[in-house]
């Protein structure tokens, strides 16, 4: 048997309901914000993660799936959607629309990580980015969104949302330099991967889930934000406020991609275990310009849709009883068979969903059949019926029967299926 690739999961008709919900929920609230849909490539030129993501990115140094195709080219799976997104915006020229452009997209992503819970190297995200200006009440509104989307589901759990500014060229570099001399001089004290990191990418290092790193790194210095960056943060957490917008200020608070500039903001779930992040994004100015566009500012977040499901709670319309089938149509033999097909057909058209038998078996087996498929009702045409222009039309519940002229059994099937 081949079994699917070790990190990549399939997803089963009894889970599917959620995931539509979570997309609907998505859909409903993201254009309420005035966010419009774009979809785009699963795979694009390696550059562009390249250079949108960071080269110094774990992303792009070990996650990436990295393939030459036929032609030669190098070629990427996405691991993320908005150095995708913003090639899109380029090319396309869609900077020309009123800003901020405001757009969302989802599908999978595709990262070479070590599976675990809540880990998977395919994922799904939706991702939403509003482009084109830089103000800090846009910024409240993205993470208000976030949060809404999160209501707009019900969850039973609550969610953390958490916020920091990693500042901006004018106040990052300094503090990146003191870091680096700070994590170098503890290098004793930190895990492998956290001395690998302090040359490779020192911010990300204060994110190490390391508990013995810990001491070290609660010690760090914090970034001292330059006036600019702090009163757009402060902007931020007071709009925010206006809104009624719980966010937690995390110096720690550090992402894992490298264009990030001031505002970041993560939600968490404690239910969730080791990997309980469910949604993060940023601030990214200057990453436009990066790729070859225009100048234009940007902030954006992704939603990780698996997590997201294991936070759903049941809801009676997931449960497959309730897309059971109301009738399962019997015909015995081939002649009733013919007049069902139709029936089946006009019924269905009205999004009444009914099943249909072939012909070939027996009542006994059928109505077994119509058991299993837990049906309200069977309808039977065998040849006493034909011969009659009849239909039986049996209550799977009661046992009882009723029968039906075949002339008005469509029209019967459809009342019952409205009435349900
Ligand atoms: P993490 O810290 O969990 O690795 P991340 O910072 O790499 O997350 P982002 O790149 O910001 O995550 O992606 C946003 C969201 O996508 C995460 O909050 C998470 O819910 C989800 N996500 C990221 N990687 C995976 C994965 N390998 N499997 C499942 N979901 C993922
Ligand atoms: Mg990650």
């Amino acid at each position: 048997m081949i079994q699917a690739v070790r990190g990549v999961h399939d997803i089963l008709p009894s889970a599917a309901q959620k995931w539509a919900r979570v997309e609907a929920t998505a859909r409903r609230v993201f254009e309420a914000y005035g966010y419009e849909e774009i979809r785009l490539p699963v795979f694009e030129r390696t550059e562009l993660f390249a250079r949108g993501i960071g080269e110094a990115t774990d992303i792009v140094q070990k996650e990436m799936y990295t393939f030459q195709d036929r032609a030669g080219e190098s070629l990427t799976l996405r691991p993320e959607a908005t150095a995708s997104l913003l090639r899109a915006y380029i090319e396309h020229g869609l900077h020309v629309h009123p800003k901020p452009v405001r757009l969302y997209t989802m599908g999978p992503m595709f990262r070479y990580e070590r599976p675990q819970a809540g880990r998977y190297r395919q994922f799904h995200q939706l991702n939403v980015e509003a482009l084109g200006d830089d103000h800090p009440a846009l910024d409240a509104e993205v993470i208000a969104l976030l949060v809404d989307f999160f209501r707009g589901l019900d969850l039973a759990t609550p969610l953390d949302v958490q916020i920091n500014s990693l500042g901006d060229a004018k106040c990052r570099p300094a503090y990146r330099e003191r870091l680096i001399e700070y994590l170098r001089r503890n290098s004793a004290r930190l895990c492998a991967e956290c001395r690998d990191r302090t040359e490779r990418n020192p911010l990300r290092v204060l994110d190490c889930k390391n508990p013995e790193c810990r001491p070290v790194l609660d010690a760090a210095p914090a970034l001292e934000l330059c006036p600019e960056c702090a009163t757009h943060f402060a902007s931020v957490r007071e709009y925010l406020k206006q809104m009624g917008v719980e966010a937690t200020p995390t110096h720690r608070l550090v992402r894992g991609l490298d264009y990030y500039v001031r505002t970041t903001f993560e939600l968490t779930a404690t239910e969730l275990g080791a990997q309980n992040a469910v949604a993060g994004g940023g601030r990214y100015d200057g990453l436009i310009e990066l790729l070859g566009g225009p100048p234009d500012p940007g902030i954006g977040f992704a939603i990780g849709i698996e997590r997201v499901v294991q936070l759903l709670p049941e809801r009676g319309d997931d449960a497959r009883e309730d897309r059971r089938p109301l009738a399962f149509l019997i015909p015995l033999g081939d002649e009733a068979l013919r007049h069902l097909l139709p029936v089946a057909r006009a019924v269905r058209s009205k999004a009444v969903r009914v099943e249909l038998g072939y012909g070939e078996r027996k009542l006994r087996s059928e109505l077994e059949r119509a058991n299993k498929l837990g049906v309200a009702w069977a309808v039977i045409v065998g040849e006493t019926e034909l011969s009659r222009g009849e239909a039986v039309l049996r209550d799977m519940k009661s046992g009882t029967q009723q029968t039906v002229s075949l002339g008005a059994l469509t029209d019967k099937l459809i009342a019952l299926g409205a009435a349900r």
